[in-house]
Order: C-alpha cells, then structure tokens, then sequence
C-alpha cells in the first residue's frame, strides 16, 4: 500500500506559493509532517483530502489517482482536520451512530459494534454517554479520531492534533495514532518536533512550500553525530566566528550562563563541547538550509 505525492505545487489566488514541488511516498505506519506556521503542512493534507487541487503534479492511492477517482479513494480515506466543526449537544455514541448511518452502514448492529470498536480504541467508552459538547480538548480530538475510524479507512489524514493539548492529553492522543498507525498509512502534521521523536517511523520537514528533508528520526540524529557543540561563549565572541558554525538553538545553564548550541562539522576553534546530536538540532539546522 502506498500513497504517492508527485510534484505537487499550489499558487493560491492572492499569489502565495503553498507547495513548490513536493514529492514524497507514504507507506503504512506514523509518519510526521514537521514545520512552522505557514510552511504548508495544511495546504498539503487539504489536498491528500482531495479537499482542493494543485495547479501541478499527481497523487497516486497505489494506482489510482485520487483526483480522478475521488470517490473510490475518499472511501479508503479519513481526515481530521484542524478545526473540527461544531459540537452539538448530543452523546458520543448517539453522535457515532449517526455519523455511521451517513457513512452508510445501514445494519443497527453493524453499527453498534463498529461504534463500540471506536470507542474502544480512542479510549472514550466512559464517556459514551456524554454529550460531546462537555468534552475536553483532547477528548475531542478522539473523538474526532473514532468519527473518522468508522468507515476503517486505510489512509488516515491528522492536521496539527495536537495543537492547544495539555501534555497528559496528548500523550494520550498520541498513543491512540499510535495505536492506528501499524496498518494504516498515518500522517499527521505538527510543529513540535517532540510528537515526531516520540511517535514516527517517518518525518518529512517543510517550510516555505518546499520539502526540505525526508528522513526517519533516528537517521537525522545519527546524520549530525560529532557535529553538534554547546559554548558558553558570549553572544559577540561568537558573532566574530559566524562563519565557523551555524548556532542552532540557546539555553540557560545552572549557573544562569547562556549557552549557544551549534553546528559544525569540524571540531571549531573555539572553547566548547561536543554534545550528543538531538532532533531539535536536525530540524533547526533544515529549516536554516533553505
Ligand atoms: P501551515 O499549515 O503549515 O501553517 P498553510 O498550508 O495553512 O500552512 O499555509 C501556507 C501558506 O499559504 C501561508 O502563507 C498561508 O497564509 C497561505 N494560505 C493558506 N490557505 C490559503 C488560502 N485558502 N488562500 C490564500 N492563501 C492561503
């Protein structure tokens, strides 16, 4: 199974560029969409929707392209996207089932189980009763997932989850992906390299409309092993040494001195540490190589 993004770019009307050129192949399991606000993470899904279309390029659902088989591909697709309509004020099962009945499961029973199954697998079963309306962010979330997962799509599309949740509920969010993500294509996007480190087989950063690496997380960290230092140099020592390293990200230490945390990929000539390489460092160091 794979989902295959050729060429892809998006020019909306107001002139800004969204997509330049993204290609990529998704296969089963979790895999990231990293990038900053505006970088084009929502452009991309809207379009693996099938929600709007590129000015070029193709995507194939194996053989099929979605655009011209949008039908039999939205059948195999579900998608969250960032804002999640409105919350009437009815029960989650209730909710379930009419969903279910629109997704045109016509049999009571069929629908009883497939809504108990969701349930169960976004963790919601003691909340079956309750109206949605009542439910925290992440609650809503999962539930979000659960409407999505009652057709069993195989291609399953998440814009920014995770935005807004507290960090207990989004463990908890994560590890319902997670949970989905072993048989099905999973995308999802984020801006907070945590949710990748922790959760994809697969990440693909973007920024500015361009696909600027497609790595898997461990291979970025080991990409950068030996070339990541921390100094504790003042701002102005290193300024002078610019062209030696790039910095990459600053932190306080014990002692309240700032420490400036760099790329080089020879050991610099100036007082610091090697340290080990995080993904942090791989991100920060792709988005200044645009
Ligand atoms: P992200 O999801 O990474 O924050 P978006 O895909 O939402 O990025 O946006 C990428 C760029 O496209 C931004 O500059 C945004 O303002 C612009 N954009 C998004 N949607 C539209 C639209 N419908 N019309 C015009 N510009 C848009």
């Amino acid at each position: 199974m794979k989902l295959s993004i050729q060429n892809i770019t998006k020019t909306y009307a107001n002139g800004v560029k969204a997509m330049h050129q993204i290609s990529f192949d998704l296969t089963p399991g979790m895999f990231g969409l990293l990038g900053p606000n505006g970088a084009g993470k929502s452009s991309l899904m809207r379009t693996l929707a099938t929600l709007q279309f590129p000015n070029e390029g193709q995507i194939f659902f194996n053989d099929l392209d979605i655009f011209k088989n949008k039908i039999v591909y939205r059948k195999q697709l579900g998608y969250l996207p960032q804002e999640f309509g409105v919350y009437p004020k009815e029960s989650a099962s209730g909710l379930l089932n009419y969903f279910a009945i629109l997704k045109g499961i016509a049999s009571k029973k069929d629908r009883a189980i497939i809504v108990d199954k969701v349930l169960e697998i976004t963790n919601l079963q003691d909340a079956k009763h309750l109206r949605v309306s009542t439910f925290s962010g992440g609650m809503k979330q999962r539930f979000g997932i659960a409407q999505l997962l009652l057709n069993k799509p195989k291609v399953i599309i998440v814009d920014e989850p995770t935005a807004g949740l507290d960090p207990a509920e989004r463990t908890r969010f994560l590890n319902v992906l997670r949970s989905i993500g072993s048989e099905n294509i999973v995308l999802f996007s984020t801006h907070l390299v945590e949710d990748v480190r922790e959760l994809c087989r697969d990440m693909a950063v973007i920024n500015k409309g361009k696909l600027l690496a497609q790595v898997s997380p461990k291979a970025a960290t080991e990409k950068l092993e030996g070339k990541v230092w921390e100094t504790a140099l003042s701002v102005e020592d290193l300024e002078a040494q610019k062209q030696q390293f790039t910095p990459l990200s600053n932190r306080y230490d014990d002692a309240n001195r700032l420490i400036t945390r760099f790329y080089s990929e020879s050991h610099p000539s100036i007082a610091c540490d090697a340290v080990q390489p995080k993904l942090e460092d791989f991100y920060f160091l792709t988005l200044k190589n645009v």
